[in-house]
């Protein structure tokens, strides 16, 4: 009979890149497994659109060392990676869609250059951030050195102008807020974790 594992004793993994099968499937990442590997897990939190895979034995495992290790819930865990896979970049922009009285009355400007940081030689400021941060600054229209208090007062704005008692009229303010949530729980997040 197979002893349980300790639940958090840590998932080793096998080293360099995912490791894949003579027919190019995935095999799980797990060191000592050649399991086929369905199920993806982010490689950690600031490469969250960077996968390896496992089976399903060493993805229960990975998520439970995720958790112990990370400090985050599984729900909170899942929130991250569906953010991830589908916010690929904001879907609006603040003074550029039909609701633009409700935002800010300055037109959207990249003037931190977020969306270029990608392609060309990253932005001093913006080394270092990940790519959800860059994008959670954006949607602020603020710089990545912006005071938390700062950032408190202008996430107050938003989500007072964009709640859906103001905006009964407007079906995509819920949806702007859900997103200014997100780009604020991220960034406060890494607020608490400079002070650790
Ligand atoms: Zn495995």
């Amino acid at each position: 009979m197979r002893t349980k594992r300790r639940i958090n004793e840590p998932l080793k993994l096998k080293d360099g890149d995912q490791a894949l099968s003579e027919d190019g499937g995935h095999l799980c990442m797990a060191a000592g497994c050649d399991a086929d590997a369905p199920h993806p897990a982010p490689r950690n939190r600031s490469e969250l659109r960077s996968y390896i895979w496992f089976c399903l034995e060493h993805i229960r495992h990975y998520n439970r060392n995720w958790n112990y290790y990370e400090g985050i819930e599984g729900e909170a865990l899942e929130e991250e990676i569906k953010r991830a896979t589908t916010w690929e970049r904001p879907s609006w922009k603040f003074g550029t869609g039909p609701s633009a009285t409700v935002s800010t009355s300055q037109p959207f400007k990249d003037k931190f250059g977020f969306f270029e940081a990608e392609t060309n030689s990253p932005h001093p400021p913006m080394s270092g951030l990940s790519t959800e941060e860059k994008q959670a600054w954006a949607l602020f229209d603020m710089s990545p050195d912006t005071e938390m208090s700062e950032l408190k007062k202008r996430y107050n704005e938003l989500a007072k102008s964009l709640h859906p008692d103001h905006n009964k009229t407007d079906p995509k303010a819920e949806e702007k807020l859900k997103e200014i949530n997100l780009a604020y729980a991220v960034l406060r997040k890494n607020f608490m974790k400079e002070k650790i």
